[in-house]
């Protein structure tokens, strides 16, 4: 059961929280930063993000000489000023900070790493590919590379040439969030870690990123999962140039491989901490299923991706959106591609899709 021992909201807007209760949400709640502590120590810190997610989960444990920090958010203002926060009402002072831990490469988790590294000192551990992909997609040399190759992707794909253009400006618009890149070492599947009393072991999923990290203290039944699962939104799963050829495949094994473990509690990288692991794991599984068979549907004459993505998330995507929804779609043609129920026409551009066979399921 998950039991939140002590909530503090800082920085509040808006009259939304008193005596310590939050008792209204609004829009602006991504600008509120809170922590909530529970057991064992473990502190959830929000930490705002300027998109629909509203916020990353930070956590902080206590470690025999001072602290680790799993995931620290994006570079940006607000993102100082809530572990500024944070850390005087805890009264942690920067330089006790000796371990940051990263799920994943994606900016929301990753971006903040090399700033808080330079300020508190601290080591930076994550998996070896994902520090490959965060250099790949978000240095100023090689990231020009990864955009020029997904927006030409996407243009084979039926991306409209305005949007392309958006495109290329909305993923360079990311550098300075994601700098400066922190030193880091490396940390792999099998490894085991400490911090106080707790005792991870790490466990490497992919699919939603590559070689994504999860730490699990099997003792205490507790694991901190990134975004491979998440409460009440589902994680994106993007099909990348010379990435993973097939990230949904990925993502449903190493779903399983997840649900396989007894956890009493998860912490997330986004929403809030939740108990029933193996259920939630079934409902993302059979949301992809559904996926797959409204995207089959859609292809029953031939259509290209961004037709298909249009009909399967709607009009009124920003840039930011359209990126996800473009991936996500893909993935999900390439899965049936990959298994013979749809047939990819590459004879003139963009590419097109159409059904071969009914899907069944797996
Ligand atoms: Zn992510």
């Amino acid at each position: 059961m998950v039991t939140c021992v002590d909530i503090r909201v800082l920085n509040l807007r808006c009259g939304e929280a008193y005596n310590g209760h939050i008792v209204k949400q609004r829009k602006e709640y991504a600008k509120v930063s809170a922590y909530h502590i529970y057991e064992h120590g473990i502190v959830r810190v929000k930490v705002p993000v300027p998109f629909p997610l509203r916020w990353v989960n930070g956590y902080i444990l206590h470690d025999d000489e001072g602290y680790v920090i799993i995931d620290p958010g994006l570079h940006t203002e607000s993102s100082i000023q809530a572990w500024g926060m944070v850390w005087e009402e805890l009264q942690i002072a920067p330089q006790q900070i000796n371990k940051i831990i990263l799920t994943h490469h994606h900016p929301d988790h990753y971006g903040l790493a090399g700033w808080m590294q330079q300020r508190t000192g601290s080591e930076v551990y994550m998996s070896r590919t994902g520090h490959g992909l965060a250099q790949r997609m978000w240095s100023l040399h090689s990231g020009e590379w990864m955009t020029d190759a997904l927006c030409r992707m996407f243009a084979a794909h039926g991306l409209p040439q305005d949007k392309q253009e958006k495109m290329r400006e909305h993923l360079r618009s990311f550098y300075p969030l994601v700098s400066p890149h922190p030193e880091v070492r490396y940390l792999e599947e099998g490894e085991e870690w400490q911090a106080g009393s707790l005792h991870f072991q790490t466990i490497s999923v992919s699919g939603h990123a590559d070689q994504h990290l999860v730490f699990i203290d099997q003792e205490r039944k507790l694991m901190f999962c990134g975004d491979h699962v998440l409460p009440r939104i589902t994680p994106n799963i993007s099909y990348l140039p010379d990435e993973d050829a097939d990230p949904l495949h990925a993502y449903l094994t190493d779903l399983d491989k997840l649900a396989s473990y007894d956890v009493q509690i998860v912490f997330p990288g986004h929403r809030d901490p939740f108990t029933n692991l193996q259920a939630r794991a079934e409902e993302l599984r059979r949301h992809h299923v559904k996926r797959l068979l409204k995207m089959i549907d859609l292809v029953q004459s031939p259509a290209n991706v961004y037709d298909v993505c249009l009909a399967m998330f709607g009009e009124g995507l920003s840039i930011h959106q359209l990126r996800f929804a473009m991936s996500e779609t893909l993935a999900h043609l390439v899965y049936l591609r990959r298994r013979g129920y749809v047939h990819m026409d590459e004879t003139g551009l963009p590419y097109r899709f159409i059904k071969i066979r009914d899907y069944r399921t797996e």
